[in-house]
């Protein structure tokens, strides 16, 4: 080995101890300047060598074709889904059954994270495929995607040959600021981080995947678990970890469906404290003999099950609907709501996103509508109650004039929005200013920015 191998072995080796250091065990051990300049080092050095670039380089996960479209793939064993439970009575009668049957057992529960189901499959200890569930027979390859994913990591500890199974999402930080950009851009935003999950994961270009900072929880094995002489769904999570793989520390070993329920308890008020969304606990049988012996439905195992938290929706009247003009002349509706309790915090206004759903919905002034609201995310509305519409209501016209300057709006060939085109039109100035002072252009400290704008 020459000095120029030695060197790129060696940063290799650092890159992903950091790497992991920092994207699996939330731990940085070194600065994020340090982790950037070992990176160039080892680009320039692969550059003037390309005979050695491994193929679990940390240069390697940004560096996958555009595809020209997706392919699908049969996974081995079925990615089944859970039953569901919905309150306490039917994780007692769960817990009732499995009891009948096998006496004692013990369970662990974890968080149910609020993404897309992926299957990973490492040969040898390397990374050669990553799959979405899909319909859990047939999913879409989507490795180049997964590779971008720094939690997910290209190489075991061990070159062992596996299959696991996780759950990709998107952190509320990334959704929030992703949102942000593409209002900035007059694009539409996501609904919420798992929609934006399962967008960025199927795009064809690996490049956009990388932009939208996404990350992974692997939760179990695809297919036999007899193999690896482990005899308990925990003790394989604590193998999974030691072999670099992200794990969700939350989990928990519980002996009796009380210690279950305090658990539920528990991250039902911690939920929204968490950096990413999830939308229930599952709780499964730990021991695998005792997973065998319960088996399956023809849906889903005997030996688990995926308590859903009550959903955070709730109906409300429409009052009115509000229109701002952006930048660009962008006319955005907005919804003014008879004020309604979702999720813990009063809601008054929520997103109508365009002039589509509106049309698509029929959604009409003095409609009973259905808010939802998760998170940090903003309120929208989603549905209508048609049973209890007024007899009198009237479908809902956009103007035809700007509702600040009155000039005639138009719709852009190809574009959802209606604009104000007027280049005079006071909304598009006073949001030009709002914008030329905010942070992304020139970041102008203490000007008021308020008070530059009145609507
Ligand atoms: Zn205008």
């Amino acid at each position: 080995m020459n000095d120029i191998e030695a060197r790129i072995v060696q940063l290799n080796q650092r890159l992903k101890e950091y790497g992991h250091a920092y994207y699996v065990l939330d731990q940085p051990l070194v600065a994020d300047g340090v982790y950037d300049q070992l990176m160039q080092e080892l680009i320039a050095l692969e550059t003037a060598n390309p005979s050695l670039i491994f193929p679990d380089s940390p240069t390697q996960r940004v560096g996958g074709q555009v595809l020209p479209g997706f392919t699908k793939v049969t996974h081995d064993t079925r990615m089944l889904s859970l039953g569901n439970a919905f309150n306490e009575q039917d994780l007692r009668e769960f817990d009732r059954k499995i009891r009948e049957q096998l006496g004692t057992v013990n369970y662990v529960c974890e968080l149910k994270i609020d993404g897309l189901a992926i299957s990973l499959k490492y040969v040898d200890g390397l990374l050669v495929q990553g799959a979405t569930r899909g319909d859990g027979t047939t999913g879409e390859l989507i490795t180049e995607n997964l590779k971008t994913i720094y939690a997910i990591p290209l190489r075991l500890k061990e070159p062992i040959t596996i299959e696991v199974r996780g759950e990709a999402y998107m952190p509320k930080s990334s959704f929030l600021r992703l949102n942000e950009q593409r209002l900035a851009n007059e694009e539409e935003p996501f609904a919420n981080p798992r929609n934006a999950a399962a967008g960025s994961l199927r795009q064809l270009d690996p490049k956009v995947a990388a932009k939208r900072h996404l990350s992974t929880f692997i939760y179990g094995v695809g297919g036999d678990t007899e193999s690896y002489g482990i005899a308990s769904h925990s003790e394989m999570l604590a193998y999974l970890a030691e072999q670099g793989l992200p794990i969700n520390d939350t989990s928990r070993r519980c002996a009796h469906i009380e210690d279950v329920l305090a658990f539920i308890t528990e991250w039902t008020e911690k939920r929204d404290d968490l950096a990413y969304e999830i939308d229930g606990i599952v709780i499964k049988v730990d021991r695998y003999d005792q997973q065998e012996e319960l088996g399956y439905t023809a849906k889903s195992p005997r030996f688990a099950i995926a308590y859903k938290f009550p959903a955070q929706e709730v109906a409300t009247t429409l009052l009115a609907i509000d229109l701002t003009v952006g930048r660009t002349g962008v006319v955005t509706p907005t919804a003014i709501l008879a004020p309604v309790q979702v999720a813990g915090t009063t809601v008054q206004r929520a997103s109508l996103h365009n002039e589509d759903l509106i049309k698509e919905k029929d959604i009409r002034i003095g409609d009973r509508v259905i808010i939802r609201k998760a998170g940090d995310i903003i309120p929208q509305v989603v549905d209508v109650i048609l049973a209890e519409r007024p007899a009198d209501s009237v479908p809902y016209e956009m103007p035809a004039c700007c509702p600040v300057c009155a000039s005639e709006l138009v719709r852009i060939e190809g574009e959802v929005a209606l604009r104000c085109v007027n280049p005079k039109c006071f909304a598009q100035i006073a949001e030009s200013i709002k914008h030329y002072v905010s942070r992304n252009a020139m970041n102008i400290d203490g000007c008021a920015t308020r008070s530059c704008v009145s609507k």
